[in-house]
């Protein structure tokens, strides 16, 4: 919060609380000044009406004692008052006077009444008539009214019942027995008092007895007990004389807390009550609280707005610059502060601008020493250079002690060499053994004709590195320098020189030349070694030879590593590598060539079968599976070939039309070996071509398919189509699909291909079986690759789920070309398939060479018989490979079917020999999706044909 906002706060709070706590303080004060005047007043109401009461009580004797004067002068007997005349008229004069006086009272005549009684309490006259001829004499109320004198009483009317009220009762004359009394029912007291309420409560009441509610402005609470000792005992106390008649106080009344006023109208018995609600008497105080607290805040914010200026003046803005240094400083701008008050913030800013001083001076004082530092450090890089200097010569003095100096006479074979000889030549001195000793044995074979050569003539300077014999036993190398001079002055021939040891330095280039040119994992050569050494070899080739060079690539490494990892793909490269350097030592040149592929080098006599045997020989080593770890994996391996000179100049050439030649072998020839032609570098034109289409094919194309039809054997009737797909426009025309899949499994686009050719067969099956044909099965090729991928189940699944095709209605055909190593993950993937209703068929069975693992390992239904054994049974022999194929599936309880069935002879034969369904020319070539309706019609006529 700002400081501002504080100051501000603060000084609210400092002139708002003192007033909020006076306020209430006063407003407790007030409330008790409150509350004794209203008490106060309440007392003085009461001793008013008390007294009006009692003057009306006194007004009734005076009233009372004038009738009595006026009828008492008649002198009337008793026997008069029988006399009706005399009655009516004293009736009328006391009617009258009555009257006069209630009304003069209460504004009616119902609040008086009067009664005449002779000598013997006979009722004579009254207000009420129906008492008149009654007699009194013996009742209560004759008790009372007889029992004082002046005869005033408190007492009940007989005639009103439960109405208390003053009786007067008079003598009409000295010597008469007959009385006047005249009543007043306190209700004209009670009417006015409750006329003259008190705000909401207030109301005052009129007590007889001390205990009794005569009067209430609450006609419930009428005649009803006082439940309150205070009052009761004031009122006994008042009567006995022992407190004031008057006086007031606070007290629980009917369930209120409230004041009250009294007065004990002694000559009458009575007690005058007013009383008020205490929360009504304060209700106005209340109001007051209220404004008293608006008027605080209001007093607040003036008192601020008045002190604000001079805080802002004196305490704010002086602290605000402060502040605003202080930033500055931590900056860095150490500038004083300008603000100049006489208070706290003051000496805080004095403070402030002596520590900027003090700052500032440091400053200056520290950019000297920075100053000298930087003077220091010049010199001390002078210094850093001599020490440079003295460390080169120390590194050359250090360098020295791999060289050493000699000197031999020439003649004498005195020899003379500093200190380090010994250590470095691992001999004390050269005149151990003789020179020529030396020359021979000490120096090495290869470097030693260049010694001889100098140490003939010795004319020139001798300048080599060379290897050395240590006492040890071992090589070393040396590099030697040495000329013969003759001393001027003696003519004394002698052999100056010095020796270096070079030893680490030429076995440390040794290391990184070998690392530059072999392959770390194999340890084989790499291709710049290989291209190196086979272009020397090329030159020196005897002319009968050809240099050949291989690429032997392992077709299915990318899988291998895939499906095992890449420790096991290494693995492989390397049993690979070792078994070939093994096998072919000293035939073979081998050298690592990229990821999956090896070079090979060989000489051989310019004869074709030579190239042939060796690579037969080469193949052989793939045919049997590999042991890599616990593992045993399939190697495919294929193999291209170029011969120098015939199919190019050097071995990089070499290399190209090799692997040219490779690719061909596998992708055109579908064989593992082919030698380098001119007419394969179109062919890979082709393949490159084809690779396009098929990269367009797999982004998203629904792609063509024909459907060849399946038939039983025994009544030709329609089991189902083989799904085909074709490549029938593009930019290079028709492509077969034994051109293109192989294309498409190599570079893995199969899989999408794949996926939407398995799209395309369920929807048109699911159309055509909508359309009332009865159809077994759909078969769909799948290829190896294809079963390798992970979502390949969930490919399926999605295909047939799309269209709603029910699962047994659709056949896979996977051919043989399964790694006999992943046979087992492929072999759960079909498993899994087939629980699923989904037939398996062995496509192009008899011609893999481990037909009968896969009938052990994988789960069929079906197995098709390759056309190649089919092709077997025109030529009239052989046909027993098929036959024996149909009974030995059958043995297995799988059905057959024949593949490329072309002709008559072979469809008959076969049905004779009860395989179950053909599929071939014979019954009909692949069919566009449109002609199948045509075909069905005319297989009905072959039907009739043949059956
Ligand atoms: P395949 O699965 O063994 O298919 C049979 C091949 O033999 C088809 O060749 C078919 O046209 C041909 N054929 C059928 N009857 C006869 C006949 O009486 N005489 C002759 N000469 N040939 C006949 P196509 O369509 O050229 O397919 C070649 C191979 O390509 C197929 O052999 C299959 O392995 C593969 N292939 C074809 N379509 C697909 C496909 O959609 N996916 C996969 N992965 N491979 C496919
Ligand atoms: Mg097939
Ligand atoms: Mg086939």
């Amino acid at each position: 919060m700002s400081i501002r906002k504080t100051v501000f706060l603060i000084s609210f709070f400092l002139i708002a609380l003192p007033l909020l706590f006076f306020t209430i303080y006063e407003y407790n004060m007030v409330n008790e000044r409150i509350l004794l005047t209203r008490s106060r007043a309440l007392a003085e109401f009461a001793t008013t009406q008390g007294e009006t009461i009692l003057q009306v009580a006194s007004l009734m004797q005076t009233q009372s004692s004038s009738f009595t004067r006026e009828i008492g002068q008649e002198d009337y007997t008793d026997d008069d008052l029988k006399d009706p005349l005399i009655i009516e008229r004293i009736n009328g004069i006391l009617q009258g006077a009555v009257h006069e006086m209630a009304y003069t009272l209460d504004g009616s005549s119902r609040v008086m009444d009067y009664i005449l009684l002779d000598g013997e309490g006979y009722v004579r006259a009254s207000y009420q008539k129906d008492i008149i001829g009654n007699k009194l004499k013996g009742s209560p109320l004759y008790e009372v009214l007889t029992d004082t004198n002046p005869m005033s009483s408190f007492c009940e009317s007989p005639f009103r019942a439960g109405e208390y009220g003053i009786w007067v009762t008079r003598r009409l004359s000295l010597n008469s027995d007959m009385l006047l009394s005249a009543f007043i029912t306190t209700k004209v007291f009670a009417g006015q008092l409750n006329r003259m309420r008190l705000e909401q409560t207030g109301f005052g009441m009129i007590l007889f007895d001390g205990d009794r509610v005569l009067s209430h402005p609450d006609s419930a609470y009428i005649n009803t007990l006082i439940d309150n000792e205070e009052i009761s005992s004031l009122y006994g106390e008042a009567m006995a004389g022992q407190v004031n008649m008057t006086g007031k106080g606070r007290t629980e009344l009917f369930g209120v807390n409230s004041l009250y006023g009294y007065c004990v109208v002694k000559e009458l018995g009575i007690n005058v009550l007013v009383i008020q609600s205490v929360d009504e008497a304060l209700i106005t105080n209340m109001s007051f609280l209220w404004e008293a607290a608006i008027a605080g805040i209001v007093f607040a914010m003036v008192g601020i707005a008045i002190m604000m200026p001079l805080i802002q003046r004196k305490l704010i803005v002086p602290i605000i610059h402060l502040r605003e240094s202080m930033l500055n400083a931590t900056t860095g701008a150490y500038e004083p502060c300008l603000v100049k008050v006489g208070n706290e913030v003051g000496d805080l800013v004095n403070g402030f601008n002596r520590m900027v001083d003090q700052i500032n001076a440091s400053i200056m004082s520290l950019q000297h020493a920075n100053d000298a530092l930087r003077n220091a450090e010049e010199n001390l890089q002078c210094d850093k250079e001599r020490l440079k200097v003295s460390e080169l010569r120390f590194q050359v003095a250090t360098e020295l002690s791999t060289i050493a100096v000699f000197e031999l006479m020439s003649f004498t074979d005195e020899f003379f060499a500093s200190d380090s000889w010994e250590s470095i030549t691992t001999y004390p001195g050269m005149d151990v053994f003789p020179r020529e000793y030396a020359i021979r044995y000490i120096v090495h074979p290869t470097e030693r004709p260049a010694v001889l050569k100098w140490s003939n003539n010795m004319e020139t300077r001798f300048d080599e590195d060379l290897r050395i014999l240590t006492s040890a036993g071992d090589y070393k190398w040396i590099h030697l320098s040495m000329a013969q001079i003759t001393d001027e002055v003696t003519q004394v021939k002698k052999i100056l020189g010095t020796v270096t040891d070079i030893h680490e330095r030429v076995l440390a280039q040794e290391r990184a030349t070998y690392a530059a040119y072999h392959e770390t994992l194999t340890g084989l050569p790499r291709r710049i070694l290989f291209t190196q050494e086979v272009d020397v070899n090329l030159q020196r080739l005897r002319t009968n030879f050809w240099g050949v060079v291989f690429i032997l690539s392992m077709d299915n490494f990318k899988r291998i590593n895939d499906i095992f990892g890449f420790s096991v793909g290494d693995q492989a490269i390397c049993s690979v590598a070792a078994m070939m350097q093994d096998r072919f030592e000293g035939m073979l040149y081998i050298a690592r060539n990229s990821g999956n592929s090896f070079l090979m080098y060989a000489e051989c006599p310019r004869n074709i079968s030579n190239i042939l045997e060796l690579t037969r020989n080469i193949l052989q080593v793939f045919k049997v599976p590999f042991a890599v770890g616990d593992l045993t994996v399939d190697i495919r391996v294929h193999l291209g070939a170029a011969l120098y000179p015939d199919h190019g100049q050097d071995c990089s050439e070499l290399i190209r039309n090799a692997d040219i030649a490779m690719h061909d072998a596998r992708y055109e020839q579908r064989q593992e070996f082919a030698i380098f032609a001119p007419s394969m570098q179109a062919k890979l034109e082709r393949t490159h071509q084809i690779m396009e289409v098929l990269r367009e094919l797999s982004a998203g194309r629904t792609p063509l398919v024909q459907y060849q039809p399946i038939v039983r054997a025994s009544d030709l009737e329609l089991l189902g189509f083989e799904v085909l797909v074709r490549i029938k426009e593009s930019p290079i025309g028709m492509i077969s699909p034994a051109e293109f899949i192989p294309l498409a499994e190599e570079s893995r686009l199969i899989i999408p291909i794949g996926a939407a050719i398995m799209r395309e067969a369920c929807r048109k099956t699911k159309e055509l079986i909508d359309a009332g044909h009865e159809l077994h099965h759909m078969s769909v090729n799948v290829s190896t690759i294809q079963l390798e991928d992970p979502l390949f189940l969930d490919m399926v699944f999605d295909a047939l789920n799309e269209v709603g095709l029910p699962y047994q209605k659709l056949q896979i055909e996977v051919t043989e070309s399964l790694m006999i190593s992943d046979l087992e993950i492929s072999g759960r993937k079909l498993t899994q398939l087939r629980k699923n209703g989904i037939r398996i068929a062995l496509d192009d069975f008899g011609t893999g060479y481990s037909s009968m693992k896969y009938l052990r390992t994988i789960p069929l239904d079906v197995i098709k018989i390759d056309k190649h054994f089919i092709d077997e049974i025109d030529l009239g022999y052989q046909n027993v490979f098929a036959v024996t194929m149909i009974q030995m599936a059958h043995d297995l309880n799988l059905e057959v079917v024949a593949e490329g069935v072309e002709t008559e002879k072979q469809f008959r034969l076969l049905r004779d020999n009860k395989c179950d369904a053909i599929q071939g020319y014979f019954i009909s070539r692949p069919l566009d999706f449109q002609d199948i309706d045509e075909f069905l019609v005319k297989l009905r006529k072959k039907k009739e044909e043949l059956l």
